[in-house]
């Protein structure tokens, strides 16, 4: 089953830089999914237009058969509810605690307050940081707080994670530690994921399918374990 589809997509921000250019792929239920390329290749312009950060100038894009290209603001939480972000610099909230952060990812969308707690705790408990529940963010190593925020982003349980450089803080070790949690994510809970990096280390260890952009175009899509370090 196809989750995201982009068709002919172009996107040039109002300034006049072009970004995205007669870009189309899709990407499959279940699927793991490395988006390289060189600064400025496209990257964060590609996956922010997924959760409609951005909007493409032309083209289709459907994701869990939203139609995102057009969607109206007012509309935006249906995608978003399919959706979790996991950002380079996590993004909690500094005056609650690690229990609290990924609780309010449910409040927000309106979860049954009497399924809340346990939700939490589950999803703390698949990141290993059930005993941290009462912690506040500052309190945590960067590996740490990246954990927390892939349980606030998988709370909801959506069918697709995306990833902005997450390991882009951390260490090698830490970030191999990320990259089990998410592994095991989308094994265990079928996610799809799809994973912005500057790291070809952790990309050839992976062995996933890699999409490669170079000027704003789809220069190379490796199907799984196919990926050979190449320059574009
Ligand atoms: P990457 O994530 O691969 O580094 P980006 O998607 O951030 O690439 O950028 C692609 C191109 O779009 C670059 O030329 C960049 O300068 C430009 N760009 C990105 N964001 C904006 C913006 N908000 N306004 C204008 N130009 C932008």
């Amino acid at each position: 089953m196809e989750l995201i589809t982009l068709k002919n997509v172009y996107k040039t921000y109002p300034n006049g830089v072009g970004a995205i250019y007669d870009l189309s792929l899709s990407i499959e239920k279940g699927e793991f999914v490395f988006i390289i390329g060189g600064s400025g290749s496209g990257k964060s312009t590609l996956i922010k237009m997924l959760y409609r950060e951005e909007k493409p100038t032309r083209g289709e894009i459907i994701v869990g058969g939203v139609k995102v290209a057009n969607l109206k603001n007012s509309k935006v939480y249906k995608l978003r509810r399919k959706l979790g972000v996991v950002f380079q610099d996590y993004k909690l909230l500094p005056k609650l605690t690690v229990y609290e952060n990924v609780a309010f990812a449910l409040e927000v969308v309106g979860a049954d307050n009497s399924k809340i707690r346990g939700r939490v705790l589950e999803v703390l408990d698949k990141v290993g940081l059930k005993h941290k529940a009462k912690s506040y963010p500052d309190k945590l190593s960067g590996g740490e707080q990246q954990r927390v925020a892939i349980a606030r982003a998988i709370a909801n349980n959506p069918k697709i994670l995306i990833c902005d450089e997450p390991t882009g803080n951390l260490d090698p070790n830490i970030s191999m530690e990320i990259m089990d949690i998410l592994k095991k994510i989308n094994e265990e809970l079928g996610t799809t994921i799809l994973m912005v990096t500057h790291d070809i280390t952790i990309v050839e260890k992976m062995k996933k399918r890699v999409l490669v952009l170079k000027e704003g175009r789809l220069v190379k899509d490796y199907k799984e374990g196919t990926y050979k370090h190449e320059e574009f």
